[in-house]
């Protein structure tokens, strides 16, 4: 699946450094955020959080303040949030972790299968913009938090307002470039299900594949791989 890596502080919060204090939690344009992040989601999309936390190494902050703090920020927008990756390390511990490396977004194509090349990293600053890059993502620089400084020292695909922007910029881009992948609702035994056609996942999956009933309609498809954003996905499709 694809998936949007997340820079967190200055990109989806305010930038209140080394904080992770849940009382200075501010999400930015909060309430159209909820509703644009499950608008993308319902195109086949991880959402990923990908964020340096320095201040557990420098003692401004434990790694279960910034847990408890992702895990409030998660609940404030309404579990949109597949999952959250974070460097504890400060700049001079020289580790694998800390953007602009890329060894947090390894942890995470170990864990969800992604494809990078179908993903994008949006944040505020230019190690973001070069983290997305080394994996082969396409980059947006939002323009809250450090944005507008960093825009001289980087060179992102996108220049937006906000997080907001991005997703609809990307929305857009791949509802128009994208005509493989499909949305399908439908019902199987009751349950409500919810899932994507991509053609260039099918062949990964397809000893999984199976008949299922998607409105009265026999269709190949297969359910559930709960490490996927959606309830199954149907290859099926001619174009
Ligand atoms: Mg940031
Ligand atoms: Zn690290």
């Amino acid at each position: 699946m694809r998936c949007i890596f997340l820079d967190r502080d200055g990109t989806i919060c305010l930038d209140k450094t080394y904080n992770n204090k849940i009382e200075d939690l501010e999400i930015i344009g909060w309430n159209r955020l909820i509703y644009n992040l499950h608008r993308i989601k319902r195109l086949g999309f991880y959402i990923i959080v990908i964020s340096n936390q320095g201040g557990v190494s420098l003692g401004y902050s434990t790694e279960q303040d910034v847990i408890k703090f992702n895990d409030e920020l998660n609940r404030k927008l309404n579990y949109t949030i597949d999952d959250f990756f974070f460097c504890p390390h400060a700049k001079t511990d020289n580790c694998d972790c800390r953007k602009p490396k890329t060894g947090l977004i390894e942890l995470a194509l170990k864990k969800y299968k992604i494809n990078t090349e179908l993903s994008w990293f949006i944040g505020d600053k230019a190690i973001d913009i070069e983290t997305g890059k080394n994996i082969g993502a396409k980059t947006i620089l939002v323009l809250t938090g450090h944005g507008r400084n960093e825009l001289k020292n980087s060179d992102p695909d996108f220049v937006v307002e906000d997080i907001n922007q991005a997703l609809l910029i990307i929305e857009k881009i791949t509802t128009e470039t994208n005509k493989d992948i499909e949305i399908i609702y439908g019902r199987s035994n009751g349950i409500k299900l919810q899932g994507v056609i991509d053609n260039r996942l099918k062949g990964k999956y397809s000893k999984m594949f199976e008949k299922i009933k998607i409105d009265s309609n026999d269709v190949e498809g297969f359910f559930i791989d709960h490490s996927l954003p959606v309830d199954f996905i149907i290859g099926t499709r001619e174009n």
